[in-house]
Order: structure tokens, then C-alpha cells, then sequence
């Protein structure tokens, strides 16, 4: 009796030992391994967390909208802040030119093959011009054509004067004027309509500069010898479309938010000089790209609400409207954010400030 439990003692120590000889078989049979499984690991990563402070911002604002009155003084801080960052950006810039000689100057006695490099930014410059030639003659005007089946290049023949100016301006803002100017008297659309998609467009909508910051991303990537990941590639794709969002419109306003993409898979900033030193170039497509994608957007909304309320209908619409809104600019009024609440209408705000941008 005393013997059984050593012998089921030893069976039972063989018994593992059994199951790890007999394991290799189970992968010839079945092609699956069930005795190893990668566990991923977290892992801290030196840096700044650049995604994670654009979702806490992002998150920010709309708890900062949701509190209301209470929440506006914040606003006008941050909105302060962020004018005054500006100024300092401005100042900044006056040196710029000199600052990017030194730091493109240092970036080619870095280089063993300077040939290597001058290839590489062309072929840069290329395929940011090649896609946003592919954005903005072929995706953008098929979108328009699929949902108002008009001709979309007529509709760019009416905005022609507007793209010129963004391409020699490289400024979404200062095409803003002429931008509402064309839409409305060449393409028909209505003030209402233009006066509050434009400006907004002009700020938020940057299709061009999400293009080329992903191109530059994968550019800096590679010049680095980096390769990227499934996952890097859709952080650059996410981070792209926010910095392109907070990219103000002004001349390689798409440039600085860069970093932000740069810092998020964890590349060297400072490449940053390269695409600064040929965004003279790359910057014009880019604007021009930006303010076609807010044109077509009004456009489409003007089709959609001409289809939905019926052409006179909407005509009417917009009368009552801008009668009961009164004069436009109310004097003395302050110019506010969208995110602060105003007793009036939405409209009257919109109205409103496109016609300060307009005076600038
Ligand atoms: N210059 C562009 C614009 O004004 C912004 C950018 O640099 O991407 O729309």
C-alpha cells in the first residue's frame, strides 16, 4: 500500500515530461503551436506623448464647451495664448531664413553622400506635387461629380482666379476673401453658405498639408535609415489628420505642426530643416489643395440644400435670414471663438468674422 502513491507520484512526474516529448508532434500535425505564446510587454518610450496630449486636448475642449458660461474664461485664456504664440511665431520667422542655412548647411557635412540626399528631397518634392495633383484634379473633383453629377472642372474654372492667389500666397487666409468672392458670383453659391463653410475650411479643412506631412513623415523615416511599422504608419496617418487641423493658414503653417507627427513615432526632429528649406515650393500645391477641398465642400452643400429645399426655396430662406439678422457686424462686438456661446445666432458669429478676415 505504501508503494501505490510513489508509483502515482512518479507517473504523475513523468507525466509532464511524457506531454514535452510528445509536444513536438502536435505542431507537425496541426501547424499550431500550443505550448509557447508571445505576451506583448509594455515598454516606457523616451520622449514627449504627443498622441496622448493631442487626445487630453481634444477631450479638453469639448468638457471646456460642455461647462458653458463657466468654462469660457479658460477659452479665452488658451485663445489668448495661442494669439500671442503666434506673435512669437512671427517674430521667429524674421530669422528663419539664416537658421535654416546653418541647420540644412550641418545636416549635408553629416552626410557621406550629399548626392544621396539632394535625390531624395526631389524625389520628395515630386511625390508631394504628383499627390496633390492626384488629390485635387481627379479624387476631389469625382467626389463632387458623384454626388451633384456637375462638371467639377467647371466649377474650378470659377475658382481659378482664387487658386492662382493661394499658389503664389501659400496662405489659406489671405485666399479666404477671394475664395468667398468666387464661389459666389462664379459658382452660384450662396453667401449664407459660403460665409459659414469657408472660414472653417480655411482653418480645419487642410487636405493638402495632411498629404504632405505623411509624405514627410515617411520621408524623415527613411532618411533616417527607420523602418516603420503597421502601427507607426496608422499613428502617422491619425496624427497627420489632427496636425493638419490645428495647422494655422498661413505660409508653412503645416511645417511647424510637423513635430507633432515626428515626436509621436519617434523621429528626429530637427529633419524638420530639410522640408522647411523646400516648402517654398511644396507649400504653394498644398494651399492650393487646401482651399480647392473647402470650395467643393460648399459647393456640395449648396447642391444638397438647393436638392433638399428646392432651389427658390432656399433663396427665400436665406432672405428671411439675413433679414432677421440684421446688419451683419454688430459694432463694438468681440471677436470670440466658435467654442464660446453667443445669444444670437451661429450664423451671425460666422458672418461676422469672415467679414474681419475679409478686412485683413
Ligand atoms: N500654407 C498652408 C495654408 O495656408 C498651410 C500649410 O503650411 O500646410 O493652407
Amino acid at each position: 500500500a505504501k508503494t501505490r502513491p510513489r508509483q502515482c507520484v512518479c507517473l504523475l512526474s513523468l507525466f509532464p515530461g511524457l506531454l514535452s516529448s510528445l509536444s513536438f508532434l502536435v505542431p507537425l500535425m496541426t501547424n499550431v503551436d500550443f505550448f509557447s505564446a508571445q505576451v506583448p510587454l509594455g515598454d516606457e518610450v523616451e520622449g514627449m506623448n504627443i498622441l496622448g496630449l493631442v487626445v487630453f486636448a481634444i477631450v479638453f475642449g469639448i468638457a471646456l464647451r460642455k461647462l458653458g458660461p463657466e468654462g469660457e474664461n479658460l477659452i479665452k485664456f488658451f485663445n489668448s495664448f495661442n494669439e500671442a504664440t503666434m506673435v512669437l511665431v512671427a517674430w521667429i520667422m524674421w530669422y528663419a531664413p539664416l537658421g535654416i542655412m546653418f541647420l540644412v548647411a550641418g545636416k549635408i557635412v553629416e552626410m557621406e553622400d550629399v548626392v544621396v540626399l539632394f535625390t531624395s528631397l526631389g524625389k520628395y518634392i515630386c511625390c508631394c506635387i504628383l499627390g496633390h495633383f492626384i488629390h485635387g484634379f481627379i479624387l476631389l473633383p469625382v467626389i463632387y461629380f458623384i454626388f451633384t453629377r456637375k462638371n467639377p472642372y467647371r466649377f474650378l474654372w470659377g475658382i481659378f482666379t482664387a487658386l492662382a492667389t493661394a499658389f503664389g500666397t501659400s496662405s489659406s487666409s489671405a485666399t479666404l476673401p477671394l475664395m468667398m468672392k468666387c464661389v459666389e458670383e462664379n459658382n452660384g453659391v450662396s453667401k449664407h453658405i459660403s460665409r459659414f463653410i469657408l472660414p472653417i475650411g480655411a482653418t480645419v479643412n487642410m487636405d493638402g498639408a495632411a498629404l504632405f506631412q505623411c509624405v514627410a513623415a515617411v520621408f524623415i523615416a527613411q532618411l533616417n535609415n527607420v523602418p516603420l511599422n503597421f502601427i507607426q504608419v496608422i499613428t502617422i496617418l491619425v496624427t497627420a489628420t489632427a496636425s493638419s487641423v490645428g495647422a494655422a493658414g498661413i505660409p508653412a503653417g503645416g511645417v511647424l505642426t510637423l513635430a507633432i507627427i515626428l515626436e509621436a513615432i519617434g523621429l528626429p526632429t530637427n529633419d524638420i530643416s530639410l522640408i522647411l528649406a523646400v516648402d517654398w515650393l511644396v507649400d504653394r500645391t498644398c494651399t492650393v489643395l487646401n482651399v480647392e477641398g473647402d470650395a467643393f465642400g460648399a459647393g456640395l452643400l449648396q447642391v444638397y440644400t438647393e436638392r433638399t429645399m428646392g432651389k427658390t426655396e432656399a433663396e427665400e430662406l436665406m432672405e428671411i435670414k439675413t433679414e432677421a439678422l440684421g446688419p451683419s457686424k454688430v459694432p463694438g462686438e468681440e471677436e470670440g471663438s466658435p467654442l464660446i456661446k453667443r445669444d444670437g445666432p451661429i450664423l451671425l458669429a460666422a458672418v461676422g468674422s469672415c467679414e474681419k478676415e475679409s478686412v485683413m
